[in-house]
């Protein structure tokens, strides 16, 4: 019997992923995953066995991960950032449950992390990330989530902001979002982290309501303790100096 390790491989270059992950990587018979993260691996592990897949078919990937793990292989199932967060960890450890396949998970740079330190440092106090993604979670549920966060005064930071065909969820999220803070509250965005086209950009929480977002995109919404310094976006954690 084989295995199966679930590893997070950062944002995308090379130089963020952990130790870890690549010697997991290097170990393992075989790589299981979505193509554009298999293109990347396919450079460094030239000898390798890959099997990919596209983008809605993540229970077929674990379906085959687990054959191939009762096959006898080592098998790695690769997710960009953290396998763990909107990864494919969770789905991998339902779908051997009662196989006899051993799963280990291991961790990787996700982009709140990674998008975060690009912008400055959004992310020095308390915050709440959320999907805005509809296709697994109803809608109402995602925008009662941006509320309550809002309410409660959290940073946020938001994966899967937009794709063609749900252009609307960003700006009915900065509605929300737009009860409890001004206008002018300093957001971020961070874009193709690690990737070719990487970028950032500062806005308003006004101006990103008009903005049209992707996947390629995560985006930050400060609270009252976040400001620009130097062109950066930077959330207090309260030090007398940080004033
Ligand atoms: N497991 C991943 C998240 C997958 S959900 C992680 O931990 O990072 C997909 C969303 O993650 C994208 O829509 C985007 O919001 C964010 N994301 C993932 N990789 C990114 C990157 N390289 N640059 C910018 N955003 C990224």
């Amino acid at each position: 019997m084989g295995d199966i390790t679930v590893i997070g491989i950062g944002p995308g270059r090379q130089g963020a992923m952990t130790i870890e992950a690549m010697e997991a990587l290097r170990k393992a018979d075989i790589i299981v995953g979505y193509r554009t993260y298999t293109a990347l691996l396919r450079e460094i592990f030239l000898e390798k066995r890959f099997e990919e897949s596209g983008m809605r078919s993540e229970e077929e990937r674990c379906r085959r991960a687990v054959a191939l793990a009762q096959s006898g292989l080592g098998t790695a199932v690769v997710s960009s950032g953290d396998a763990g967060i909107y990864g494919m960890a969770g789905l991998c450890l339902a779908m051997a449950e009662g196989t006899g396949v051993s799963v280990r998970v291991i961790p990787g740079v996700t982009a709140a992390s990674s998008g975060a330190a690009l912008l400055g440092a959004p992310l020095e106090n308390d915050f709440a990330v959320i999907s805005l993604s509809d296709l697994l979670i109803p809608r109402e549920e995602i925008l009662g989530r941006v509320r309550a966060a809002a309410e409660s005064g959290f940073v946020l930071c938001l994966y899967n902001p937009g794709s063609h065909t749900r252009r609307e969820i960003l700006r009915e999220a900065c509605g929300e979002i737009l009860r409890y803070r001004p206008a002018d509250t300093p957001c971020g965005i961070a874009r193709s982290i690690g990737r070719g086209g990487e970028g950032v950009e500062i806005l308003t929480l006004g101006e990103l309501r008009d903005r049209e977002a992707d996947m390629l995109m995560t985006v930050f919404i400060g609270n009252c303790r976040t400001r620009v310094l130097s062109g950066k976006l930077v959330t207090a954690r309260g030090y007398k100096e940080e004033k």
